[in-house]
């Protein structure tokens, strides 16, 4: 694992390591009294970002957590070993996805796999058990007002809902920092070399389409994603206008899917994926949740019927 940690912004931390063939990044925003930790990472994580760095601070944290994933809150049980009575804040529509690495993964990784044919194998579970370190106690909700003094500085805590329900972002209003994890996530999430590595995984698209308007709309100088290059304004205003032009796309090709045949998911997942292109072959069920979103819009609309298998099958309505 390379593990960097750079100023991004004054008192501003970007911690980075290698997740395979992507980077993971979590940030640390320094007040003159506590710092606030936004995601923890994956097992291992904090010893080789986050805790040296806040000793070097000489700060206690705070910890956000943004959505309930693996690769962004596994760190979490370690950052408490290590700062025993940390306060943890998440969005209060993902808490019961958070400290409960079984049931995350039963309900946001193997979601599909009951009512459709989307599959998740033994060895998936154990891969994501894997990912998911160690439990960790529920975390308490965003606090009404949804702003947090760290001394100094003031972060606001903002509601962007999509990749999960209750994702969160931080915001350093004074500054033009956004720690946004991925509640905007492009075109795709990309490896190193700047391939297209994970589409982008939201539901249901209208929350998700709001939530890149609103960051779209606020005073970012510095974007902090959870797994792209640092953005400046620029680089942030295009990732945005990306991230919303993915979003019409996918919803077109959902249609497009669907014109093709009556299907269940995991098959329109794979008329998606070689439309949509750029993704790795081995890609397609992480299309699920995105999908999904899109063909239940179609539903509500009265231009798609399911029934309801299992699996479910879609198909245009008459
Ligand atoms: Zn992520």
């Amino acid at each position: 694992m390379t593990a960097t940690v750079h100023e991004v912004a004054a008192g501003v931390f970007a911690c980075e390591q290698d997740d395979g063939p992507r980077i993971i990044r979590q940030v640390v925003i320094a007040g003159a009294e506590a710092a606030l930790v936004v995601d923890t990472g994956l097992a291992g994580s904090p010893a080789e970002g986050i805790l040296p760095l806040l000793e070097r601070l000489g700060l206690p944290p705070v910890v956000l957590l943004t959505h309930p994933d693996g690769d962004h809150v596994a760190g979490t049980a370690e950052v408490l070993a290590a700062h025993p009575g940390t306060r943890l804040l998440a969005g209060a529509a993902d808490l019961p996805l958070l400290g409960d690495p079984e049931r995350a993964i039963r309900e946001r990784y193997a979601r599909f796999a009951a009512d459709d044919d989307v599959p998740f194998t033994a060895a998936m579970a154990e891969r994501a058990r894997g990912r998911f370190g160690a439990p960790f106690p529920t975390p308490e909700a965003v606090p009404a007002g949804h702003a947090i003094e760290l001394g100094g500085r003031r972060v606001t805590l903002l509601p962007t809902p999509g990749h999960s329900p209750g994702h969160t972002a931080a915001f350093v209003a004074d500054d033009g920092v956004l720690a946004a994890a991925d509640a905007a996530m492009g075109r795709a999430i990309h490896d190193r070399a700047g391939n297209g590595y994970i589409p982008p995984m939201y539901a249901p698209p209208a929350a998700y389409r709001e939530t890149v308007g609103k960051v779209a709309a606020l005073p970012v100088r510095t974007l902090l994603t959870g797994h792209e290059p640092v953005m400046d304004a620029t680089g942030a205003a295009r990732f945005l206008a990306e991230s919303a032009a993915a979003c019409t796309r996918l919803e077109a090709l959902t249609g497009a899917a669907l014109a093709e045949g009556p299907a269940t998911l995991m098959t329109l997942c794979a008329r998606v994926h070689t439309a949509y292109g750029g993704l790795p072959d081995d890609r397609v069920r992480d299309l699920a949740l995105t999908v999904d979103g899109h063909l239940g819009d179609l539903v509500a609309a009265g231009r798609a019927t399911v029934a309801p298998g299992p699996p479910r099958v879609f198909r245009m309505a008459p």
